[in-house]
């Protein structure tokens, strides 16, 4: 039999996505109605590492699932890779008598999770909080709505001042590792061309269709590059296409950070609520050491030793899409 959950922690860890604070509201509010103490946790695996963990009310959460951010701050721990810093992690919790963690966080923050759990008897849940969308698992992860739908506003704005002007917009989305904000955002505002990291371009391709459409006094062009494609980011393809086509007006924009906040859309507000409650079930099943995703609509459940293994595929008929639109 495993013994029951009493005192469960929270945390939001690794990058920052809108939807965060949504999620906390519902594991803190999920807890308490099942009737256990639900303690904050401070700067993710750091609030574990340095005690920084404080015992939360069904009013600590009011007011919150609009906001951006996360209530209970995030970073990024150096010492939670080391099995001493996970020693003090472990004690703390213990301090408290904290049996059971959510951890709200990234790829990053699951394999954290997944290794003190091996080493610990802590159950742990992961829900994926982030706005890349790069864990396989689930369909969606919270933050990937709204920074996409940042992404899109921005881009339509651009692209009124680029038609004006007649030019060739480069325009950067995040994505270090991952295509999927670059992806959605640029069917979704009609670009003739996306570069992400998970396939390799044909530069000359992209030169040749673009030198095709100035041909054709088509000189209101889009292209979407994620930030970590092959060439390293929008300036470089900018770089190499104006050096290619000198008599294009090539002009580069950076969304930079604006993706990563804001109001989260009703989508991740939805799905953050029913992840932190699906989380807290788990928790009192005795569903242990899983990710909670939703896939087909249905909540999946992933163990986190596999969870960390996999990466979400990009569809190839997605790409297909974007060049067929694009002619
Ligand atoms: P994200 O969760 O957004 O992918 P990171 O990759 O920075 O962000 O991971 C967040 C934190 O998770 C790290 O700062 C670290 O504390 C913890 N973590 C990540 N990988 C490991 C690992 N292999 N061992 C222990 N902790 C890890």
């Amino acid at each position: 039999m495993k013994k029951k959950v009493t005192k469960i922690g929270v945390l939001t860890s690794g990058g920052d996505s809108p939807g965060m604070n949504a999620c906390v509201r519902a594991v803190v509010r999920t807890g308490i109605y099942h009737g256990l103490e639900v303690f904050g946790i401070m700067r993710g695996y750091t609030g574990m590492v340095e005690n920084d963990i404080f015992k939360m009310e069904g009013r600590s959460v009011a007011n919150i699932i609009q906001r951006g951010g996360t209530i209970l701050k995030t970073s990024r721990c150096k010492e939670f890779f080391t099995p001493e810093g996970r020693k003090k992690a472990y004690d703390n919790l213990k301090k408290h008598g904290i049996d059971g963690l959510v951890i709200i966080g990234g790829d990053g923050s699951f394999r954290g999770a997944q290794i003190f759990s091996n080493e610990y008897d802590i159950p742990c849940i992961g829900l994926p909080g982030t706005i890349d969308k790069d864990i396989a698992g689930t369909d969606f992860t919270i933050g990937f709505d709204t920074a996409v739908n940042t992404a899109v506003e921005a881009i339509d704005k651009v692209r009124d001042t680029m038609d004006a002007h007649d030019r060739l917009f480069i325009i950067e989305v995040m994505g270090r590792d991952a295509g999927y904000i670059a992806l959605h955002s640029g069917i979704a505002t009609g670009a003739e061309n996306i570069l992400i990291p998970e396939r390799k371009t044909d530069i000359e391709e992209v030169i040749r269709q673009l030198a095709e459409k100035e041909r054709r006094h088509k000189l209101v062009n889009l292209i979407v590059v994620a930030e970590g494609d092959e060439f390293g980011g929008a300036n470089e393809v900018g770089k190499i296409i104006q050096e290619r086509l000198p008599q294009q007006e090539v002009r580069v924009c950076i969304l930079g950070h604006i993706q990563r906040g804001g109001s989260p859309s009703c989508f991740d507000r939805l799905i953050a609520s029913r992840m932190g409650y699906s989380a807290v079930e788990c928790l009192i099943e005795g569903k242990y050491n899983v990710f909670v995703g939703i896939v087909n609509n249905r909540m999946h459940y992933t163990p986190l030793n596999d969870a960390v293994k996999k990466k979400q595929r990009i569809s190839e008929e997605w790409m297909k899409i974007v060049k067929i639109l694009a002619s």
